[in-house]
C-alpha cells in the first residue's frame, strides 16, 4: 500500500461532509493549529453573541436579563445542548465552575453514596488537577485513603470492598490512550464502589455513551474540542438514578431549592441543578452557546469517524519517519484506543516543536521528550494533516544526518 499524497488528501477534504465547518471558526491563515485539545479556536459566530450579550443583555435588560434574557437557565440549557455528545439524557448534565472544582464535588458525592467504605482509587498518571482535587476530596471527607494505579488497564486488582469511587480520564491527556469506558464502568459496579469520568480530552472528538456504560458521574471542560473559549464553564454529569440521593459538598445559593426566599438553611434544588454553586460566568456562558450550536449542526458519528481518520492519516504519513529515526509513538497504534490527539517522543521534542511552528505548524511539548498533536475533527482538513506531518518529517533528524562520522555527502 502507498501512502497517501496530498491529492489523495485534498480529495478526502472535497468529500468530506464536514468540510464546510472550517468556515465557520477565525483561524489566522496559513497557520495549521493542531492545539485544539488544549485551547479551541474562535468560532465566528461566538463575536456576534457575545457583542448581542454584552449590549443587549447587560447593557440593556440589566438585572431582568437574569429571566428576560435566560440567564438563570444557562447551565441547564447548556447542559441540555452537550448531553447527545457525551451520551447523557438532557437532565443528567449541569455547566457550572471548572473541571477541577467540579472534581471535589463529584468524588465527594460518590463516596458520601458508598458509605463505610475509605478508599478512593485513580490512575498515577492522572492529569495533575485531578490527583490534587482527589487528594482535597480525601481530606475533607476524613479518613479516606488514595489509591493510585500504576495501570488502570489493571484496575480489578485495585478494587476491594474499602473502594467507594474510582476517578479516571476517559482520554490520557499525554498518550491520548482511550479507556474501556463499559468495561472498566461494569468492574467498578461489581466491586460495588461508583466511578467519575474525566472526559477533558474526549467530549466533541471521540464517541463518549455515558448512560450506555452506565456510568454514575462525569466531569469535563467546555474550552478544549468544544471551543468554548479561555476560561468557559465547565459540565458534570450525574446519572438520573442517582439525582436524587446525591449532594454536592459544596452548597451555594444557585444549588438552593428556593434561592430567592434566602433561607438561612440549605436545601438541594430538584435534580442535577443541585450541584451549582455560585453566580456563574454568564458571558462565558454566551460564548459557549454559541460554539455548542455549531456541535448541534453536525451528526456526531460522522465527527468522531472523522477524528479517527485525521489520527490514522497522521501516523500513517509519519511511519517512514518512526522506522528510520529516534521519532517514536507514543500513543496506541489500535485506533480503537486512542483519542483525538496524537503523542510522538523524540530526544529533541523541544527542538523540532519550534521548528514546526517556525513552518506555521502549532503543536506542544510536554516534558520530557513528548510532542503533542491534536487533531480536531470540527475544523481540521487531510491536507492540513498531510502538510503537518510532512513538516514534522521534513524536520526530524535522520540518525545517520546527525551522526558525526558519516560522510559529508549525508550531513
Ligand atoms: C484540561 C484538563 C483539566 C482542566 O481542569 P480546569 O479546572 O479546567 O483547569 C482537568 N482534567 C483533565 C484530564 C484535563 O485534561
Amino acid at each position: 500500500m502507498t501512502a497517501p499524497t496530498r491529492a489523495d488528501c485534498a480529495a478526502r477534504d472535497a468529500s468530506d461532509p464536514l468540510a464546510r465547518l472550517r468556515e465557520e471558526f477565525d483561524l489566522p491563515e496559513g497557520l495549521i493549529y493542531l492545539l485544539g485539545n488544549s485551547l479551541g479556536p474562535l468560532p465566528r459566530r461566538v463575536l456576534a453573541r457575545l457583542d448581542d450579550a454584552v449590549r443587549e443583555e447587560w447593557g440593556a435588560g440589566l438585572i431582568r436579563s437574569w429571566g428576560d434574557a435566560g440567564w438563570w437557565d444557562l447551565p441547564i440549557a447548556l447542559g441540555t445542548r452537550l448531553a447527545p455528545l457525551i451520551g447523557a439524557q438532557p437532565t443528567e448534565v449541569l455547566v457550572t465552575d471548572s473541571t477541577s472544582i467540579n472534581t471535589f464535588k463529584t468524588v465527594c458525592a460518590a463516596a458520601t453514596l458508598r458509605p463505610g467504605r475509605r478508599t478512593i482509587v485513580t490512575d498515577a498518571g492522572n492529569f495533575p488537577t485531578d490527583l490534587y482535587m482527589i487528594e482535597a476530596a480525601a481530606k475533607a471527607l476524613g479518613g479516606f485513603a488514595v489509591r493510585r494505579l500504576e495501570d488502570p488497564l489493571h484496575l480489578a486488582d485495585a478494587l476491594d470492598a474499602d473502594v467507594a469511587v474510582v476517578e479516571l480520564s476517559h482520554v490520557d491527556y499525554r498518550s491520548a490512550r482511550l479507556l474501556p469506558m463499559r468495561e472498566l464502568t461494569a468492574a467498578i459496579h461489581a466491586a460495588g464502589a461508583l466511578v467519575v469520568w474525566d472526559l477533558a480530552h474526549s467530549a466533541g472528538a471521540v464517541e463518549v455513551a455515558l448512560d450506555a456504560a452506565d456510568a454514575d458521574f462525569a466531569v469535563g471542560c467546555t474550552y478544549k474540542y468544544l471551543n468554548g473559549g479561555p476560561g468557559a464553564p465547565a459540565y458534570l454529569f450525574v446519572a438520573a438514578r442517582l439525582l436524587e440521593a446525591a449532594v454536592s459538598p459544596l452548597p451555594g445559593w444557585h444549588g438552593h431549592a428556593r434561592p430567592f426566599a434566602f433561607e438561612p438553611a440549605y436545601e438541594p434544588a430538584e435534580g442535577v441543578r443541585r450541584f451549582a454553586c455560585g453566580t456563574p460566568p454568564v458571558l462565558s456562558f454566551a460564548a459557549l452557546r454559541a460554539s455548542l450550536s455549531l456541535f448541534a449542526e453536525v451528526d456526531p458519528a460522522a465527527l468522531f469517524a472523522k477524528s479517527r481518520a485525521l489520527s490514522t492519516l497522521f501516523i500513517e504519513l509519519l511511519e517512514p519517519t518512526l522506522q528510520s529515526s529516534a521519532l517514536e509513538l507514543a500513543s496506541p497504534r489500535e485506533v480503537r484506543d486512542r483519542g483525538s490527539h496524537v503523542a510522538l517522543r523524540h530526544p529533541e521534542a523541544a527542538k523540532l516543536v519550534r521548528e514546526l511552528e517556525a513552518r506555521g505548524v502549532l503543536v506542544d511539548f510536554r516534558e520530557p521528550d513528548f510532542i503533542r498533536a491534536g487533531l480536531a475533527p470540527l475544523y481540521l482538513r487531510f491536507v492540513d494533516v498531510f502538510d503537518a506531518a510532512f513538516a514534522l518529517a521534513r524536520a526530524t533528524p535522520s540518525p545517520r544526518a546527525v551522526s558525526p562520522d558519516a560522510p559529508s555527502s549525508l550531513r
